[in-house]
């Protein structure tokens, strides 16, 4: 499959990769293809499914106007991104890829049709615009989960880009599995041979540092970071304080198993960074970001490795081959399969890395993303208020426990299971297709209704 380990992860801004990320790159995608821009003069982008009915509470409306002002989720300044929003409502009009302005507001040409899907996945967008002499040109995108963006009728999993030839091509985790018997090579080995056919091993490292880079400052700024979270649900951040507590060693609960506590409070950091529209990291997704970067520290600080930074790229490589499966043969989206694929994947992720860097076997590797998909299976998206909040930050802190103790029992054992990792994603992929649509990113089910539902009453 043509897919890279920074397909997987990629340095973006929260709080969502599908509802953020990829409508901010569509947009730009979608005047970028239609150049040159003097002539326009008008734009219209139309929120379909998922992404109209919790897009507010996952800033799709500022992605849209963003990326039609040229930012990109990597190159975007979070800090700056309120001002430059409140400029483009009180002046009523944007600056198309910063050089053609037009007249735009968000009631007439940003449009939420919270009824009605387009038909190739449940977060459909179209753009449309005009020119001086009335003709039109319009087009529809798709985020298809992690930030993925697939225009209508391009293939799965091209994204518009070249394909090349592998040393060691997949579909399926029975296939690496057989290339490592065959090569003798490790799963992080097969995977940075992959990479090399696409750029150098200096860019190759370079990049996979700089995502190790990112995801720590992540969970820096998270745990020094106090306040209230924005979106109207009035949540309070706590990684911080309670990172505060737990340095200080006055932490509520001091007991034994307080050894995982940092991992957790490592995810929420993130995931609080990312429902406050901060710098992140997918991994897969800005959902489920948490959890690799607080394994991937635990990682670093806890198990005292020989050589940190061999073992961090070799975590990531193990933890990418997992997301591609996951995406080619499932699904990565919320939207389209529940949280099963964004936090469960993210752990597989994660407990696939952990076991990787730790000098575990193929076996092994594979072992682990096996027992972190099969214990999130059937878990739904049902986003309190459309917010990546409740249950996201916390849901994070789990999956990374969760994700230890899968690579702990995998590496216990000699590899060798009862349900493989292929097995459990195809049934992640059922189990979703199944899945009703108020459980899939609409927040109209689950949590989402039954704490508005309590609110009410209270009232
Ligand atoms: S519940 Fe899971 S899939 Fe849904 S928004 Fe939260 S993290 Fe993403």
């Amino acid at each position: 499959m043509d897919m890279s380990v920074f397909d997987l992860f990629k340095i973006g801004i929260g709080p969502s990769s599908s509802h953020t990320v990829g409508p901010m790159v569509a947009a730009r995608r979608f005047l970028v293809e239609n150049g040159p821009l003097e002539d326009v003069v008008s734009v219209t982008a139309e929120l379909y499914g998922s992404l109209a009915l919790t897009g507010i509470g996952h800033g799709t409306d500022k992605a849209v106007l963003l990326g039609l002002m040229g930012e990109t989720p990597q190159g975007v300044d979070p800090d700056a991104v309120d001002d430059m929003l409140a400029a483009a409502d009180v002046d009523g009009e944007l600056r198309l890829l910063g050089e053609k302005a037009v007249a735009f507001t968000r009631k007439q040409h940003l449009i939420f049709h919270m009824s009605e899907n387009l038909p190739e996945h449940p977060n459909g967008m179209r753009f449309t615009l005009q020119r001086a002499d009335g003709s039109t040109v319009s087009k529809v995108f798709y985020s298809v989960g992690g930030g993925f963006i697939r225009a209508e009728g391009e293939a799965a999993g091209e994204d518009g880009k070249r394909a090349v030839r592998l040393p060691y091509p997949f579909n399926t985790m029975a296939e690496l599995l057989g290339h490592g018997v065959s090569s003798g090579k490790t799963i992080p080995q097969m995977l940075r041979e992959n990479e090399l056919t696409r750029i150098s091993e200096a860019e190759l490292n370079a990049g996979m540092d700089r995502i190790w880079h990112v995801m720590r400052d992540c969970i820096q700024h998270g745990l020094e970071t106090k306040g209230q979270l924005p979106g109207g649900l009035n949540v309070k951040r706590r990684a911080a304080d309670l990172w505060r507590q737990a340095q200080a060693g006055d932490s509520a609960n001091q007991l034994p198993h307080d050894a995982l506590n940092g991992v957790s409070l490592y995810a929420m950091a993130v995931n609080e960074e990312n429902a406050a529209g901060g710098r992140v990291v997918t991994a897969p997704t800005n959902g489920a970001a948490g959890i690799i970067p607080a394994v991937l520290k635990y990682y670093a600080e806890d198990c005292k490795p020989v050589d940190p930074v061999a073992g961090v790229r070799a975590f990531l490589l193990a933890a990418a081959a997992i997301g591609m499966l996951c995406k080619r043969n499932a699904s990565i989206s919320g939207a389209e399969v529940g949280c099963q694929g964004e936090v469960g994947v993210a752990c597989a992720m994660a407990a696939a890395g952990l076991v990787a860097a730790l000098g575990g076997s193929n076996a092994q590797v594979e072992n682990a993303a096996e027992i972190g998909i099969e214990h999130h299976l059937g878990m739904t998206c049902d986003p309190i208020g459309g917010l990546v909040q409740i249950p996201c930050i916390e849901r994070n802190g789990m999956g990374a426990v969760k994700a230890i103790t899968a690579a702990s029992l995998a590496l216990q054992g000699d590899g060798t299971h009862f349900v493989t990792l292929d097995n459990v994603i195809e049934t992640m992929r059922q189990t979703g297709a199944d899945m009703q649509a108020k459980y899939k990113e609409t927040s109209l089910g689950g949590l989402a209704i039954h704490v508005v539902t309590v609110n009410h009453a209270a009232c």
